[in-house]
């Protein structure tokens, strides 16, 4: 079967430091040749420099930073220290996680706001894919990437749980996969009707790890071997066989990160 690829996970997340090198020993044992680590903070980014230099043969990382770090006080300084990491000499396969997030509060949607057109910018003078995290922030986030149409932005739209409007309107803007991940296994939430709609050459696998753990594990730390889980969910969903699945997700992920 195609190697299989997590293609958002955050496994320099202390939540994994008791156990980092099993975790990646698990994934290698499921198939995966490939996971790609979104950087959140200045406070993690050290963390992250620091796994990516232990699994340089799995371990791809994307270097932005996330909105539920964002206040009026810290966007200079944390788009600062984003800017001299892009130049560290890490081969950065993506610029990410960056976008919108209302879900926790909106006292920082200003910033929020500012530090995503700026990362995407970065993005385009850079030939970068980016990795967009939006939450209770869907027509919002439409309506800001289609100010970009046309202007060749492309990337991955992580955690997609959007309607099949949002999916339309955003894949117009650019080209774009959407990540579903341990949403899809459950039964509440809509992804799976929502994913039943769309195009499999528009999608990619991802597991959030340590967070959004697909079933039957939910409940539990995620981690890069249960992406699995959820390609077997996504093959359900749409009818198709599993390695079709795997194969296609992983030409998706080849097109967006050239991984
Ligand atoms: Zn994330």
């Amino acid at each position: 079967m195609t190697p299989l690829c997590d293609t958002h996970s955050h496994i320099f997340d202390e939540a994994f430091d008791a156990d980092r090198a099993e975790v990646v020993d698990r994934a290698r044992e499921t198939g995966l040749d490939r996971i790609i680590l979104p950087a959140i903070d200045s406070e993690s980014h050290p963390r992250l420099l620091e796994t990516l230099e232990q699994y340089p043969y799995i371990c791809r990382g994307a270097m932005g930073v996330h909105p539920t770090s964002l206040t009026a006080e810290n966007i200079d300084a944390e788009l600062a220290e984003v800017a001299r990491l892009l130049d560290c000499g890490v081969e950065w396969v993506a610029i990410g996680e960056i976008g919108l997030d209302y879900y926790w509060s909106r006292e920082h949607v200003e910033a929020q706001h500012r530090a995503l057109r700026c990362q995407l910018e970065w993005s385009l003078e850079r030939a970068l894919p980016v990795i967009i995290h939006t939450r209770d922030a869907w027509d919002d986030m439409a309506a800001l990437l289609e100010e970009y149409s046309g202007r060749g932005l492309r990337g991955v739209m992580h955690a997609f749980c959007g309607t099949i409007e949002h999916y339309n309107r955003i894949r117009r803007t650019g080209d774009w996969v959407f990540g579903i991940g341990g949403v899809v296994t459950y039964k509440k939430g809509g992804v799976a009707e929502v994913v039943a709609q769309m195009d499999l050459r528009d999608l990619v696998l991802e597991t959030d790890a340590p967070y959004l753990t697909p079933v039957p594990f939910r409940g539990r730390r995620n981690e890069p071997a249960y992406v699995i889980h959820t390609a077997h969910r996504i093959a359900e969903i749409l009818g198709k066989d599993i390695s079709h699945v795997v194969t296609q997700t992983r030409i998706n992920t080849t097109r967006i990160f050239g991984i």
